[in-house]
């Protein structure tokens, strides 16, 4: 049994439209679900992915209108790590992010740089066989796309108190370079842990909520039962609709999540308009007349481009 890499990566957000304006129109993913936040269904759950909704590529955000920055800190994954095919997309992304006004710096052969809440992300040059999951934007050549979660850091005080249940629990195995690797028969990701800052952390807008892991559809039930059987605590399965989940918090206070591999986002929409309406789960359907008046009107600026 192994988890297939990093399923998908939520974080916080106080401003849809930005967010979506960045995510979309700069960085040219798809937005493939339009929803709500299922434990708070008054605020959105964006989801962006590649052309096809892929777990491996899907990061979503939680919309707290008007959110205060928050502040990335122990316990806490602090900037997502993204694939690119070749190095000359680095050099298209170092120029297409000055054009957007988005300043960068070079480390480790990367490009990082933060979305305009100071998300961090990181672009890096594939190092495997993974395939690419890829979105399409008009104004971004292919070659040049990202193609999917590298992996996540967190900061940790003591990551050794994490060994037990990311090792011996969750499969996790070291790799060049310092970080670890959870690795499926189709896809890896990596986790690596940083040394906290001094400055405490606060959740907020530009904070991650939580990573999830991918799990096949019929492991999933065992994976809580591992998770338990090393010292976790995980909720039970909660069916989220598109997957089923469940969450548990690390030893370092990372707030995990083991999600299916499906149904997926077409599950309720088709493949070619995910994202373009807002998508309610079956016990949400019947509040949508009062749901759909309390979210931000949106503009998705792939729909106006296209
Ligand atoms: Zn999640």
């Amino acid at each position: 049994m192994k988890l297939e890499g990093i399923h998908h990566v939520t974080a916080i957000t106080g401003d849809a439209q930005l967010n979506l304006d960045f995510y979309v129109g700069v960085l040219g993913l798809r937005l493939v679900k339009k929803t709500v936040n299922q434990d708070d269904p008054t605020v959105y759950h964006l989801f962006y992915a590649d052309d096809n909704g892929s777990p491996g590529a899907d990061l979503t955000f939680f919309e707290y209108p008007h959110a205060v920055r928050g502040v990335a800190g122990a316990g806490m994954v602090h900037r997502v790590d993204w694939r690119v095919a070749a190095p000359e997309a680095l050099d298209f992304w170092e120029q297409r992010l000055a054009d957007a006004g988005t300043a960068t710096r070079r480390t480790d052969d990367r490009l990082v740089f933060a979305d305009p809440e100071g998300l961090e992300h990181a672009l890096g040059v594939s190092t495997v066989t993974d395939e690419p999951l890829q979105a399409s934007a008009p104004d971004i050549p292919r070659e040049h796309a990202l193609c999917g979660f590298d992996g996540v850091h967190a900061y940790a005080v003591n990551p050794a108190a994490s060994d037990h249940l990311l090792r011996d629990g969750l499969g996790f195995a070291d790799v060049p370079g310092g970080a670890m690797e959870v690795r499926g028969e189709h896809r890896g990701g990596l986790y690596a842990y940083d040394p906290p800052p001094a400055a405490a952390p606060r959740p907020g807008a530009g904070t991650v909520h939580h990573v999830a892991f991918a799990s096949p559809m019929d492991d999933h039930e065992a994976w809580r039962e591992r998770v338990l059987a090393h010292g976790g605590r995980p909720t039970p399965v909660i069916d989220r609709f598109y997957f089923r989940s469940i969450y548990f918090r690390e030893p370092s206070g990372v707030l995990f999540e083991i999600a299916t591999i499906g149904p997926g986002f077409a599950t309720d929409e088709p493949a070619e308009h995910l994202g373009e309406h807002l998508a309610l789960p079956p016990f949400l359907e019947d509040r949508r007349s009062d749901i759909e008046p309390l979210l931000t009107p949106l503009h998705d600026p792939r729909a106006r481009a296209v």
